[in-house]
């Protein structure tokens, strides 16, 4: 029977822990294909931002089907199908919370293996631009002419302190250190930035190491070795 039938015979919907193994590789395949694509543009002179792309889109959707095949194999609660035939993850993760929002246990998609490259890709770059420190931030204390306050936004110099001034009333002293803030920002964020590439640059290479030791072994569905003696 095709597997698009079994839930018009109203086959339980399911995933085995075996089919969920083998979509965390595929998951875990693509984010290698994204590695191995952006450390070969070092040796093969091509613009891949087209194939980069593809990946990366396709690695999300990989992801998606992974997360909602958890669902499936936690036996997560789901409203009815809308159709016959099987559901897409989308509609898997839509009819669990239609379930939740009727007072099923919520249950939380698991997460490919891949997911834990994230944190390497993703590393926030703390800046200390006192962003966060905005609610405090004073006011300029140069004063117009007539006595009133610019109330222009002081300068912000790094460590949780501001200048006594806006940009344009800065102080020698207050410029440089201003300056010299900036330069440690610009600098701490290229620091993190190489940090990250380096991080990116290792996986790719032992990703490399074990696809040429594939190439060299792994020949148990498709002769590889004869292809290029054509
Ligand atoms: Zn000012």
């Amino acid at each position: 029977m095709p597997v698009s039938d079994l839930a018009a015979t109203g086959v339980e919907e399911f995933a085995t822990p075996d089919g969920l193994e083998v979509l965390d590789q595929l998951c875990l395949t693509l984010l290698e294909c994204l590695l191995i694509t952006g450390d070969v543009q070092r040796e093969v002179g091509l613009n891949l931002d087209e194939l980069i792309s593809g990946l990366g889109a396709i690695q999300h959707t990989a992801r998606s089907a992974f997360r909602a095949a958890s669902l499936l194999n936690q036996r997560a609660e789901m409203e009815a199908a809308w159709g016959d035939y099987l559901s897409r993850p989308k509609a898997v993760f839509a009819r669990h919370h239609a379930a939740v929002r009727s007072g099923a246990r919520k249950v939380r998609p698991r997460e490919p293996a891949a997911a834990l490259f994230d944190a390497v890709i993703d590393t926030a770059v703390p800046i200390d631009d006192g962003a966060d420190l905005k609610a405090s931030k004073p006011s300029c204390t140069s004063t117009t002419k007539v006595g009133r306050a610019y109330g222009n936004s002081t300068v912000y110099l790094g460590s949780g302190e501001f200048a006594q001034h806006c940009y344009s009333h800065l102080t020698t002293v207050e410029r440089r250190r201003f300056e010299s803030h900036r330069r440690e920002a610009a600098a701490l964020e290229d620091h993190l930035l190489e940090e990250r590439a380096e991080q990116i640059a290792r996986a790719a290479g032992l990703v490399r190491l074990e696809w040429q030791r594939k190439r060299q072994t792994d020949q148990a569905w498709l002769d590889t070795h004869t292809a290029w003696q054509h």
